[in-house]
């Protein structure tokens, strides 16, 4: 690993924060912390830790002796000042002659001890920073000390490769009694530049910035030498099928595996991330992927995030996909099983009321293709995979060394549900559409893009497919929540499967379609040109039917049910003069949402039609809006807002009735109408 200290960015630092009142230990503090956040393979999403002693003035310009120390949330590659709140030294250092201190109780000592009682939570490793005398502390869970710390009996390697430079600490959970353990190691041998916490990861420590960061370093290439040299082979591989399943064929069927049932049809759905590489995939080949799998984290705040480790699965053969559902779903439930008796063993040995996490793995190995990170956003499934990545390096050098051997899941237990966590976690709420992915066709047009913003608002990850890929992406990058826009003429069957398959490459399906696209031509029908109905009849019914059909698809391979929304529009219930051409296909979209509701309700998938009328869009321009108003003799308000209520009907309210559409979970075969009230258009 390389050293990545540059005295003159560090000397910039220390001037663009001097500009700001920022101290230059501060100014230091942040520089190496982010060169040691900046490298997945030292800390990963809010993983390790760093601090500084110094000092800091409070509002009525007293001077105290603090520590700032990373804040809970904070992210080291990014982390600012104030993510290194300031606590008062002499409370910490008091805390060390207290016999025991409840995790609730060591917080709210931090927190009564802040300079800026606004800052984030410091630390749970607070104390065991405060504890050591040295100004700068690093900790890190560095893969390639995992390696030397993951085995069964791994003092005698630890000493082998780090001589006595770094004392040894048993594994104890993070917080008060690790703090004064590893306090008590470094007293035992003050000539030590760091700690080795079996298990868990390193501390390093200096008088200043550098020196920490320099031993932080020195002693993972130390690990890193002692791998390379040392390693023995990768076990064997496993035989995989000739023909391989590719990602896109499997991702339904996992996606909706791991989703939650709540019951009675309902579902709390995650967010598939594929990853893969050469590294990936030559190590989950082994023959001994599944049992490592099953050992668990690599360290344990990983638990966070991928839960007592990954589920491995075996290679799909793509002669044999119609099997592999049930392949993976026997895997699931497996791991389901498992982590359930985990919960339950270690939560009887205690009082503590506890609510089991939702038992679904995080992390899928698929030898042969790669992995997939589960979440229930795809931030979070990023992570996962991330995650993925790292507790594999960790295990490759472990198994290099001799056998991975983590942390226990019984000692992971406390730390999973470290009652600060799950309280984390319960005011995590989540969104109406949290988990869910909206494929949206014409989605860059006013009524798609109006709709694509609420949905994402939310919670769901919205696919914008529109004919003008720029437009697309633009609509996507205002819609947010990670949405993206793909560029299809959805009239050509290829090119509305391959909008599809985006959905599924990069969330790993669809849950819910608005075949939204459509174009008017006018003209009597008695002579209409022929070409000009069927064409008409190619984007407003046959593009809905194509795009229902590849939705259907990936939503029975999910099993998890899903809604299909159409715009039908007025003309389908309520025919205008001249307007034939595109009021009659229009009538058969809506015939094809009943009958899509008909033939899928009892795959629990619903299908609803919207039934707008005069909405300012790509089919009622601002200039026809102009013409026809004056072809009326009515100004373009009166035009507009000529309907029951007065009012103008905007994409807005469309997308507010797709909305309702799709949470209302005992309805289907309906239509909505948005029209501000016509009778001669009303539904019987
Ligand atoms: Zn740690």
């Amino acid at each position: 690993m390389k050293n990545l200290w540059n005295d003159a960015d560090a000397e910039k630092m220390v001037a663009d924060y001097a500009r700001k009142g920022v101290s230059r230990d501060l100014a230091l503090r942040v520089y190496t912390t982010r060169l040691l956040g900046g490298e997945p393979r030292l800390v990963l999403h809010g993983g390790g830790n760093t601090s500084c002693k110094t000092k800091a003035t409070d509002l009525i310009g007293d001077e105290w002796d603090v520590l700032c120390v990373k804040g809970s949330g904070w992210d080291m590659a990014v982390i600012e000042p104030q993510g290194l709140p300031a606590v008062k030294m002499g409370a910490l250092l008091k805390a060390r002659s207290l016999e025991t201190l409840a995790d609730e109780d060591m917080v709210a000592l931090q927190r009564s001890n802040l300079i800026d009682p606004a800052s984030p939570n410091p630390s749970v490793e607070t104390l065991l920073h405060a504890f050591l005398p040295h100004r700068f502390v690093d900790h890190t869970h560095s893969t390639a000390i995992l390696a030397i710390v993951d085995q069964q009996d791994s003092k005698p390697l630890i000493e082998t490769v780090f001589g006595d430079r770094l004392g040894y600490v048993p594994y104890i959970k993070p917080g008060f009694d690790l703090a004064k353990v590893a306090a008590e190691v470094f007293d035992a041998d003050p000539s030590v530049e760091g700690l080795i916490l079996d298990k868990h990861g390193i501390f390093t420590f200096g008088d200043d910035a550098k020196q920490a960061y320099d031993r932080m370093i020195h002693y993972v290439n130390v690990a890193e030498d002692y791998v390379a040299k040392n390693g023995k082979p990768q076990a064997a591989k496993a035989a995989l099928p000739a023909k391989l399943a590719k990602p896109g064929d499997i991702a339904p069927t996992l996606r909706g595996a791991v989703a939650v049932a709540r019951g009675e049809g309902r579902f709390d759905r995650m967010i598939s991330d594929f990853r893969t590489s050469d590294a990936i995939v030559d190590f989950i080949n082994s023959a001994k992927i599944a049992d490592y799998a099953g050992r668990g984290v690599s360290t344990p705040d990983l638990s966070i995030r991928i839960k007592t480790g990954p589920m491995a699965v075996p290679a799909p053969d793509a002669d044999k996909l119609g099997d592999y559902k049930g392949v993976v779903r026997s895997h699931v439930e497996a791991f389901v099983k498992d982590y359930t008796t985990y919960f339950e063993t270690n939560d009887a040995l205690d009082d503590v009321k506890r609510t089991m996490l939702d038992p679904m793995p995080r992390l899928t190995l698929v030898p042969g293709l790669g992995m997939f990170g589960h979440g229930r956003t795809l931030k979070d499934a990023k992570i996962a995979s991330d995650v993925g990545e790292m507790w594999i390096e960790a295990v490759r050098g472990a198994e290099a060394v001799g056998n991975f051997h983590p942390l226990s899941k019984a000692d992971l237990f406390p730390l999973e549900y470290w009652s600060l966590e799950q309280a984390k976690l319960a005011s995590n709420k989540p969104k109406p559409l949290t988990g869910q992915v909206v494929l949206i066709t014409g989605g860059a047009g006013a009524i798609g893009a109006a709709t694509a913003k609420l949905f994402a608002a939310n919670g769901a990850h919205a696919v914008i497919v529109d004919l003008d890929p720029a437009k697309a992406a633009d609509a996507a990058k205002a819609a947010g929540n990670n949405s993206i826009g793909v560029g299809a003429d959805i009239t050509n069957p290829a090119e509305m499967r391959a909008a599809f398959d985006k959905a599924v490459a990069v969330y790993g399906g669809v849950d819910i379609l608005v075949s939204n696209a459509g174009a008017a031509w006018e003209g009597r029908i008695g002579e209409l040109d022929d070409a000009m109905l069927r064409k008409s009849f190619e984007l407003n019914f046959f593009a809905h039917q194509s795009a229902a059909q590849n939705a259907v698809r990936i939503m029975l391979e999910q099993g998890t049910g899903g809604v299909l929304l159409f715009n039908t529009s007025k003309q389908a219930i309520n025919p205008g003069p001249k307007f034939g051409a595109y009021g009659i296909p229009k009538a058969a979209t809506l015939f094809l949402s009943r009958q899509y509701a008909l033939d899928y309700g009892a795959y629990g998938i619903r299908s609803n039609a919207v039934n707008a009328d005069r909405i300012r869009s790509g089919l009622l321009t601002d200039a026809m809006i102009a013409s026809r108003s004056g072809a009326r003799g009515v100004s373009e308000k009166e035009y507009m807002s000529g309907n029951l209520l007065g009012q103008e009907v905007t994409a807005d309210d469309v997308a507010q009735a797709f909305l309702h559409q799709a949470l209302a979970e005992r309805t289907t075969a309906d239509v909505t109408t948005v029209d501000g009230g016509n009778i001669a258009a009303a539904l019987r």
